[in-house]
C-alpha cells in the first residue's frame, strides 16, 4: 500500500499538558506556534490561571492538592482521551519523571513526550543511575551506592571515604533528603533526618553516600535523541549559585569553560544518554571540582526549569525539538551545524523571603509589572496581576531570561530588567536576586556553590534606613493622591469647579501643613510638607499635575505657571516644601492614576511607581524598592473608605464567625477566627463600633487582603 505520494503524518493534532503554571504556558506558547491543538488541565485552584485562558481548550481534574489533580494519573489520562489529544506534555515536577505515567500513557495509546518509562526508570534511582554510569565509563564522585542500607555499614564506607561526606536520598530530587556529614559523630543523626525527610518526601527512605566536595560547580548539559538513535548535546548550564541545594541563578556558557573541557563533558553526557537508549530531552548533572575534573551526578529526565538560557545561546526553541523527536521526526539539527551565541542568565523570581530561611510567601499579587520582552529579555511566568500564590504549589512567579553578548552585557541588563519587576503582596527574592548579580566576585565569575553562603554577610545586608527624598516622595503621594481623589469627587457633582471640592486644606494666603510619619522597616521616620505656592489652576485635578511638563524643561521654577498640552491655559502644579530627615527638599509633582508618580525634587526630575498595599506604601524607584508603613500622620485619612473595614491578613478558611451583623462590640472583642497554613489567627474589633456586614462564613476560603467585615464607630 505505500505509494511514493503517500504523506507520513508526523506533528500532532493535538496535545495535553499536564501541568500548571509557566512551564505550562511555556509549552502551550510553542504549540501554538506550530499549529499543534492544546489542552490545559487544572484544578480548582486554577479555575481561572493563564495556563487555562491561553489553552484551546481545558479539562478540570479535581481539587487543589496535586495528589488529586496534577499527580492524578487517570484524570490526566481520561481528560486525553476525552479532548481527542494524541499526546500529553508532562512539563517538570508533578508526573514529568514518573515512569509509571508514562507507562499508562503508552497503554492509552498516547504518546508521552517524554523518553521511554525503562529510561525513566534507570534514571528515577540516584543509586542504580550511578551502577548504569558507572558501567558505561562515566566518572562518578567517590562513594557508595549499594543495598547494604546499614548505618554500621554506611559509616565504615563514609570512613573509607573520608570525611566530609554527603548523605543524599536515593530517590532524591529539589535539594531534599541531604545532608552533610563532616565527621563519625555527626553520621548517626545526620542519617536518621536525612532519611526521615527521604520518607517524607519521597515514601523511600533508601540512601546513597559521596565524597562531599568542597567548592564545586555544578555544570549540566543538555542532550537530545530523537528515535532514529540521533544524540547532540546543546552546551552546558552552569547552576552553581545555589541555596540549600537548589537552583537560583543558572546561566550558560559556563565561565571559565574550556572548548575540551565542554567537548569531554558534552561526550560524556551523550554516552550517559546512549547507555538507557534515551530519546527526547534530558540533562546530565556533573560536579565539577576547582581542578575541572567533573563526575556524574545524576540525571534528569524531563525539560529542565532552566532550559530557556540554553534557548538563548542556540537561538532553538526546545520543546519544538520536544514535540518533533516524540511525533518521531529526526533531530532538527547535527552537532557540528550547533553553536553558542552570546551569554544567557536566568533568574528565578520566587515567592519566597530571603530573610527567613527563604520560607514561602503566600498572597494576592495585587500589583505585578514585568518588564517589556525584547529580543534581549524574556519572562516565563503563569501568574498575571490579582492572581495568587498559594500553599499548594511551587512558589514560583516568574523566571527572568536575559541574553548579552557577552557575560557582563547579559548582568547588565539583568540587573536592568529585575529594576524593573514589580511585585506586591507576596515578599519577593527580587532584591536578594539584584545582591547576588551585583556582587563583585559574583561579576568576576568568582564562585562556587557555597556562593551564597560564603557572602552571607554582603547578600543579606542590614537594612538601612530609607533615604529623605524618599520619604518626601511618600508625602508628596499622599497629597496628590488626596488631591486627586478630591478631584474625582469634584469631577461627579454638579459644580465641579467649587472650592468647597478642595479637601486638601489649602486657603489662600494660610501656610498649612501635613505631617507623616513612616516606618521603614529600621524605625520611624517623621515627615513635613507645607504648600509653597500654586499655579494658576482651571478645573478639576489641580494639584495633580507637574510643572513644567519633564520633557520641555529640567529646570524648576517653585511657582511657574506653564501650559501643558492639552490642559486649560494657565494650568500648573502645585509647589511643596518638605522636610525630611533634617533635609529641605523643594518639589512639586504629578501622579497618574495608576500610581506613577513624576516628581522634580530640589531640580531633579524623578520617577517612581507607587503602590497602596493596606498601610503600606510601596515605592518602586530606579530599580529600589521601599516598604513604608504609615503610622500616622496630620490631615485626613487618605483612603476614607477602607478605614472602617477588617481585611484579612492571608489568604485561608474561616473557621468561626463570633460576630453577628448589627452586634455592638467593644475594642479587642474576638469576631471572627481564620486558620491559614495550619495555624488560627483571631481577628478582633481595632476599637468599640457595631457590625454593619460580615461578608463571609465558617467554611469560607478568603484571599488576602479581602475585607471581611465592616465595623461603623455607632
Ligand atoms: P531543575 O532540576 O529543572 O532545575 P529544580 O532542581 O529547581 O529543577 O527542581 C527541583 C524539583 O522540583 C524538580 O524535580 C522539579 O521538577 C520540581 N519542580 C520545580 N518547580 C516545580 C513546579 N513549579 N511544580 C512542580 N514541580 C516543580
Ligand atoms: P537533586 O536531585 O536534589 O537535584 P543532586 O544530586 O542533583 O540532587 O544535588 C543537588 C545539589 O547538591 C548539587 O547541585 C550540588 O550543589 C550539591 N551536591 C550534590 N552532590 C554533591 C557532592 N558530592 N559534593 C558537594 N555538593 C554536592
Ligand atoms: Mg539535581
Amino acid at each position: 500500500m505505500n505509494s511514493v505520494f503517500s504523506v507520513a503524518k508526523l506533528m500532532f493534532d493535538k496535545i495535553l499538558i499536564a501541568n500548571r503554571g509557566e512551564i505550562a504556558c511555556r509549552i502551550i506558547h510553542t504549540a501554538k506556534r506550530l499549529g499543534v491543538g492544546t489542552v490545559a488541565v487544572y484544578s480548582e485552584a486554577d479555575v481561572n490561571a493563564r495556563h487555562v485562558n491561553l489553552a484551546d481548550e481545558a479539562v478540570a481534574i479535581g481539587p487543589a492538592p496535586a495528589r488529586d489533580s496534577y499527580l492524578a494519573a487517570e484524570k490526566l489520562i481520561r481528560a486525553a482521551e476525552r479532548s481527542g489529544a494524541e499526546a500529553i506534555h508532562p512539563g517538570y515536577g508533578f508526573l514529568s519523571e514518573n515512569a509509571g505515567f508514562a507507562e499508562a500513557c503508552g497503554g492509552a495509546g498516547i504518546t508521552f513526550i517524554g523518553p521511554s518509562p525503562r529510561a525513566i526508570e534507570s534514571m528515577g534511582s540516584k543509586s542504580a543511575a550511578k551502577t548504569i554510569m558507572q558501567q558505561a565509563g562515566i566518572p562518578l564522585v567517590p562513594g557508595y551506592h549499594g543495598d547494604n542500607q546499614e548505618e554500621a555499614f554506611f559509616l565504615g564506607e563514609a570512613e573509607k571515604i573520608g570525611f566530609p561526606v554527603m548523605l543524599k536520598a536515593s530517590a532524591g530530587g529539589g535539594g531534599r533528603g541531604m545532608r552533610v556529614v563532616n565527621s563519625a559523630a555527626e553520621f548517626s543523626e545526620a542519617l536518621r533526618s536525612a532519611k526521615r525527610e527521604a520518607l517524607g518526601a519521597f515514601n523511600d527512605d533508601r540512601m546513597l553516600l559521596e565524597k562531599y566536595l568542597e567548592q564545586p560547580r555544578h555544570i549540566e548539559i543538555q542532550i537530545f535523541c530523537d528515535q532514529q538513535g540521533n544524540a547532540v548535546h546543546l552546551f552546558e548550564r552552569d547552576c552553581s549559585i545555589q541555596r540549600r541545594h537548589q537552583k537560583v541563578l543558572e546561566e550558560a556558557s559556563a565561565p571559565g569553560m574550556t572548548d575540551e573541557t565542554r567537548s569531554a563533558m558534552g561526550d560524556a553526557a551523550i554516552s550517559a544518554a546512549r547507555a538507557i537508549d534515551y530519546t527526547g530531552a534530558g540533562t546530565v548533572e556533573f560536579i565539577v571540582n576547582s581542578d575541572g575534573a567533573f563526575y556524574f551526578m545524576e540525571m534528569n529526565t524531563r525539560l529542565q526549569v532552566e532550559h530557556p538560557v540554553t534557548e538563548f545561546i542556540t537561538g532553538l526553541d526546545l520543546v519544538e525539538w520536544q514535540l518533533r523527536v516524540a511525533a518521531g521526526e529526526r533531530l532538527p539539527a547535527s552537532q557540528d551545524q550547533l553553536a553558542i551565541n552570546g551569554h544567557a542568565l536566568e533568574a528565578r523570581i520566587y515567592a519566597e523571603d530571603p530573610d527567613n530561611g527563604f520560607l514561602p510567601s503566600t498572597g494576592s499579587l495585587r500589583h505585578l509589572r514585568f518588564p517589556a520582552e525584547t529580543s534581549n529579555v524574556r519572562v516565563d511566568t503563569g501568574v498575571r496581576e490579582g492572581d495568587s500564590i498559594s500553599v499548594h504549589y511551587d512558589p514560583l512567579i516568574a523566571k527572568l531570561i536575559v541574553w548579552g553578548n557577552d557575560r557582563g552585557d547579559c548582568l547588565r541588563r539583568a540587573l536592568e530588567s529585575l529594576g524593573r519587576t514589580q511585585v506586591v503582596g507576596v515578599m519577593t527574592n527580587i532584591d536578594f536576586l539584584v545582591s547576588v548579580i551585583s556582587h563583585e566576585a559574583y561579576r568576576a565569575a568568582d564562585f562556587d556553590t557555597g556562593f551564597i553562603e560564603r557572602h552571607n554577610v554582603d547578600l543579606f545586608p542590614e537594612k538601612t534606613p530609607a533615604p529623605s527624598d524618599v520619604l518626601g516622595l511618600a508625602a508628596l503621594y499622599h497629597v496628590l493622591r488626596r488631591a486627586s481623589l478630591a478631584a474625582q469627587k469634584a469631577a461627579s457633582s454638579a459644580d465641579p469647579t467649587s472650592p468647597w471640592w478642595a479637601t486638601d486644606g489649602w486657603r489662600p494666603n494660610l501656610v498649612e501643613e501635613e505631617r507623616f510619619s513612616f516606618h521603614d522597616g529600621t524605625g520611624e521616620s517623621k515627615v513635613c510638607i507645607i504648600r509653597a505656592g500654586r499655579g494658576n489652576h482651571a478645573g478639576a485635578g489641580r494639584g495633580t499635575d507637574l510643572s513644567p511638563s519633564p520633557a520641555e524643561n529640567n529646570s524648576t521654577p517653585l511657582l511657574s505657571s506653564h501650559n501643558m498640552p492639552g490642559q486649560a491655559p494657565g494650568y500648573a502644579a502645585d509647589a511643596y516644601i518638605i522636610r525630611a530627615g533634617g533635609q529641605l527638599i523643594y518639589a512639586s509633582g504629578r501622579l497618574e492614576a495608576d500610581g506613577s508618580l513624576t516628581a522634580i525634587m530640589d531640580g531633579t526630575q524623578r520617577r517612581a511607581d507607587v503602590v497602596e498595599d493596606h498601610d503600606h506604601l510601596v515605592i518602586f524607584e530606579a530599580g529600589n524598592t521601599f516598604r513604608l508603613k504609615r503610622l500616622s500622620g496630620g490631615g485626613d485619612s487618605i483612603d476614607e473608605e477602607a478605614t472602617g473595614n477588617l481585611i484579612s491578613p492571608m489568604p485561608g478558611t474561616i473557621i468561626e464567625v463570633m460576630a453577628g451583623e448589627g452586634q455592638q462590640v467593644r475594642k479587642g472583642d474576638t469576631l471572627l477566627v481564620l486558620e491559614a497554613m495550619k495555624i488560627e489567627h483571631t481577628i478582633v474589633a481595632p476599637r468599640d463600633g457595631t457590625v454593619q456586614a460580615i461578608h463571609y462564613r465558617a467554611g469560607d476560603m478568603v484571599e488576602d487582603g479581602v475585607e471581611l467585615l465592616v465595623l461603623t464607630d455607632k
